[in-house]
């Protein structure tokens, strides 16, 4: 067995957009960096396992309603032929086209990339066993970006192929007559979307009261209201207290509101959240203290416990979203680099792209009113757009909501086709103390779904000629 010893000025404990992220910046801010990745490729869950590929199902999901949807307006193509192994071969491709530009980011960046898995030996050693044997690494400072897993429910049975996670679900192996989606949550509901239209019968079973629990109610029901014609159940307030494999199919039985005792499915996938990746790399040698959970606690510059060793993304807590993974990279190797960072973002935006989609942004209006905050609150209809109807849809809301006494914009959520693509207007709004009559103010190209925030502002600032608001 081959012991190899390098010396890093800064180690990134894994290659998700958290850990390349900081990598590269740290790289450009001067410091030899060495990235470890277990896997061949880098990207993560998100570019291999999560965001991409499902955007991918997604957009060809999105494909297939639009033209079952236009017969009624006058085209009509006949009914879909789907060739999964070359829809899975597209997807892929997109996947790999990507990889390779990170490969080509780090040998441009001159970060050492290790192929292997880290375990901490020491405060500043890591030991990566890799393909040909162990690498010790000592570092100067490290970023652990080391993720999280698909949380398991213990009682299911996890030799059955059947049962899956995100990831089988991503793999498009088969499409099962029968899909029981355990988990309304975001990657629930996206996969729920991608496997309707590929033609599967969908059932979904939630342990909350509603879908998408983080998410105002009034943003999610439109897409509750499209789910529930189009899905054979939707059960909410129910668990799944057991699942037995049986040779014609997982026999899943449940407990809750409305629910049958059992129902025999083809496939089920479990998608209840995710655990974060702390008691896997033997943190506790280095003396970082991780929680019972598994996360790693750090301050407003990521610094954990020990302060020559930082942590990001998935594992220092929730949301689980690249978008922060990435900005939390970039704090965590300005700091190591000597640079004044902090993270002092206002807001992470949340997107769950199904169909329609549904985003969020800074404070709900559930989360107003348990902290007192007196908000005005407008909800522009999209039936009032002219481009939503132009694209066959009207069930679209946008809302915002403004401090009573400044107007200053607080928070903000969109549901409709494409409503992740409009958030980030009200990101920047947030993060520029705009208030209604700034975004009234601004002009926004007409006809666009994006207007629909300008309308929601001048319906706060009483402006509005797009919709009559009785005095
Ligand atoms: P989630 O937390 O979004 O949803 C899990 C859902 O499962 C929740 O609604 C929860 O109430 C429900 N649940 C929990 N235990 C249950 C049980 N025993 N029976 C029935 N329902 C149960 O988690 P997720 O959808 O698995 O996603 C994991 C993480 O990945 C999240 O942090 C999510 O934000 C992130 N993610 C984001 C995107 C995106 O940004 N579009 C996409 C996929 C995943």
């Amino acid at each position: 067995m081959n012991e190899a010893v390098l010396h890093a000025e800064v180690l990134v404990l894994g290659g998700g957009p958290g850990g390349y992220s900081a990598a590269f910046r740290a790289a450009d801010l001067g410091k030899q960096v060495v990235l470890i990745e277990r896997f061949p490729v880098l990207g993560g869950v998100c570019l291999n396992v999560g965001c991409i590929p499902s955007k991918a199902l997604l957009h060809a999901a999105q494909i297939i309603h639009e033209v079952d949807e236009f017969e009624s307006h006058g085209i009509s193509y006949g009914k879909p032929s789907l060739d999964l192994p070359k829809i899975k071969a597209w997807k892929e491709g997109i996947t790999k086209t990507l990889n390779e530009g990170l490969a080509g980011l780090v040998k441009q960046r001159k970060v050492t990339l290790i192929q292997g898995t880290g375990q901490f030996t020491s405060p500043d050693t890591l030991a990566v066993q890799t393909e040909t044997g162990v690498t010790t690494i000592r570092f100067d400072q490290a970023i652990i970006a080391a993720g999280s897993h698909p949380t398991k429910i213990p009682i299911f049975p996890h030799d059955d192929p059947r049962l899956w996670d995100s990831t089988d679900a991503l793999e498009l192996k088969v499409v099962p007559k029968k899909l029981l989606v355990v988990g309304g949550g975001i990657i629930g509901l996206e996969m729920a979307t991608a496997y309707h239209a590929l033609g599967s019968e969908i059932s979904v079973v939630e342990l909350m009261d509603q879908i998408i629990p983080g998410c105002d109610k009034d943003l999610v029901t439109p897409l509750f209201r499209r789910i529930k014609k189009q899905y054979n159940k939707i059960w909410l307030e129910t668990r799944v207290t057991s699942i037995e494999s049986h040779e014609e199919g997982l026999k899943v039985f449940f407990e809750g509101k409305g629910a049958p005792e059992s129902e025999m499915f083809d496939a089920v996938l479990v998608a209840v959240g995710r655990r974060p990746n702390g008691k896997l790399i033997s943190a506790e040698l280095a003396g970082i203290n991780v929680d019972e959970q598994g996360f790693i606690a750090v301050d407003k510059q990521q610094r954990t416990n020990v302060t020559h060793i930082f942590a990001i993304g998935d594992i220092v807590g929730n949301p689980m979203l690249a978008h922060k993974a990435v900005h939390e990279g970039k704090v965590a190797a300005e700091v190591i680099a000597g640079l004044k960072s902090e993270f002092d973002a206002l807001t992470i935006p949340s997107v769950a792209y199904t169909d329609p989609e549904v985003t969020w942004m800074g404070l709900t209006e559930n989360q107003a009113k348990l902290q007192n905050i007196e908000y005005d609150k407008a909800v522009f209809p999209w039936a009032a757009s002219g481009r939503s109807l132009c694209l066959g849809r009207k069930e679209g809301l946008t809302k915002i909501l403004c401090e009573k006494e400044t107007g200053r914009l607080l928070g903000a959520g969109m549901v409709g086709p494409n409503a992740g693509e409009l958030i980030s207007a009200a990101v920047l709004a947030l993060e520029m103390g705009a208030d209604a009559e700034d975004i009234s103010l601004t002009i926004h190209p007409h006809p666009t779904l994006a207007e629909t925030f300008g309308f929601a502002a001048e319906m706060i600032t009483g402006t509005i000629t797009d919709l009559y608001i009785k005095k």
